[in-house]
């Protein structure tokens, strides 16, 4: 793509709502335009990005063998009815009226619609155990929508649905999604703590919130520093690899204010360790048993055939969400560097041009056409301007590398910088091989 075709309206003058980094370059960098309060218009570059997270989210799903479908986003009020939520639900959630003048509503979340496929589809044990997900806009009406992406109105999520006939087949599935929460958020260059939650009325052990480290997050974290040692990548994808996994989180300290106690902590934590900050909640998974399968009446044969209300889990990730949240946790000293997993481009060419001399301009294209034969997604910056502006420009943007075409380039060498780091001069076959590692 040449950045003089990229449909990138940079927005000049902030509003004053966008307080936070990521909001603002967001809007300066023309990820996304914001169409009324807490509703977004996803902007090339800033789906681009989107689209990568989604992708990386649904690898990591299926490698644990969740099942993807797509359930629609406006939802009838009778399931809802059925489960005493309708009520429950208050002001988020969207009513509409059909022509009919049927009560339907936009899904803030979907365990109600996946309980009804279900119990539609499958009656026996042996079908068992099932773990469906979709990716798919939800909407609440937040009462204070603020930050961007990241508290917003309409948003795009990731959620996952897991049935069991027992509880403590239920915990295997649980293990299973954890194990892939953690994988997901280290493929996009994060940390994630999972931290464990309130399970409200239910009760039981069984819900943690992924949280990732920022300073503009909501949530207030207390943790053991030790925490960021326990390596998803050491266990392995079977039941009892992954249960050593969770009783290893387990022993080690970490929670956000809703179960914070300062005895329990210092107790636990000696004085060096104790990491006390802010974060972001990225994920939340839930194991909630029969709390929507009995109301619901969402029964399974077991093996004697007597009828058992299925158990039920659901696993939540904020997927546009994600897309602030990463900006929040990687834009350090105004410049931003994504991940190169999700990159709005691999690379950046940047020549240096002047009205008399488009000698660089004809290089870079030349480099560009071989980058792109060998499916490296190229960004060419072909606007003239100079080089200061331009750098601080891809400060911005915040692809990871760039290859610029001025003085210090000669020959077949090229100047190549990974943002925030020192140039250095290299021949194209090196430059491939760095993007490509
Ligand atoms: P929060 O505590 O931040 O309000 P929640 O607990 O209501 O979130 P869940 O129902 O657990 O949210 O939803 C799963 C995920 O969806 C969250 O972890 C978060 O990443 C994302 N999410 C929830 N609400 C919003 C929102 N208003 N805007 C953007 N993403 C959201
Ligand atoms: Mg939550």
């Amino acid at each position: 793509m040449y950045l003089s075709k990229l449909f990138i309206p940079i927005t000049k003058d902030l509003p004053a709502e966008a307080k936070i980094k990521s909001h603002q370059l967001m809007l300066r960098t023309g990820m996304i335009k914001q169409s009324s309060a807490g509703i977004y218009s996803w902007l090339p570059l800033g789906f681009k990005v989107m689209k990568k997270i989604e992708q990386i989210v649904r690898e990591e799903q299926n490698f644990i063998g969740a099942q993807e479908m797509l359930m629609p986003t406006i939802q009838s009020s009778e399931i809802w009815k059925e489960s005493g939520r309708y009520n429950d639900y208050g002001e988020e959630m969207l009513r509409i009226k059909d022509r009919q003048g049927r009560e339907m509503l936009y899904g803030p979340t979907n365990e109600e619609l996946i309980t009804d496929v279900f119990r539609s589809s499958l009656k026996s044990y042996k079908s068992l155990p099932q773990l469906l997900y979709h990716i798919q806009w939800k909407f609440r009406d937040e009462i204070r929508p603020r930050f961007g992406v990241m508290r917003c109105k309409e948003f795009y999520m990731k959620d996952a649905y897991s049935f069991d006939l027992s509880d403590e087949e239920a915990k295997k599935s649980y293990n299973k999604m954890f194990y892939s929460y953690l994988k997901t958020f280290n493929r996009m260059g994060l940390k994630a703590i999972p931290m464990s939650a309130d399970t409200g009325p239910i009760g039981g052990d069984l819900s943690h919130e992924f949280i990732i480290l920022a300073d503009t997050g909501e949530s207030q974290i207390y943790a053991d520093k030790n925490i960021f040692e326990i390596n998803p990548d050491l266990y392995k994808l079977n039941d009892q690899s992954l249960q050593k996994m969770r009783e290893d989180f387990s022993k080690v300290y970490a929670a956000t204010d809703e179960k914070y106690k300062e005895e329990e902590f210092n107790k636990m934590v000696k004085k060096n360790n104790q990491m006390i900050t802010k974060g972001i909640e990225v994920g939340h998974i839930f194991y909630f048993s029969d709390k929507y399968s009995k109301p619901m009446n969402c029964t399974i044969d077991d093996k004697n055939g007597k009828k058992t209300f299925v158990k039920m889990g659901s696993y939540g990730i904020g997927v546009s969400r994600l897309v602030g949240a990463i900006i929040e946790a990687k834009y350090i000293n105004e410049v931003m560097k994504w991940p190169k997993s999700i990159s709005p481009f691999d690379v950046v060419i940047i020549p240096s041009i002047s009205k008399n001399n488009k000698e660089n301009l004809d290089k870079a294209e030349k480099i560009y056409d071989e980058l792109k034969k060998q499916n490296i997604d190229v960004l060419l910056d072909d606007v003239d301007e100079n080089m200061s502006n331009k750098f601080k420009k891809h400060d911005l943007i915040g692809v990871p590398y760039q290859i610029i075409i001025g003085s210090k380039s000669k020959g077949n060498n090229f100047e190549f910088k990974e943002l925030n780091s020192q140039s250095e001069i290299l021949s194209l076959e090196k430059i491939k091989l760095k993007i490509k590692k």
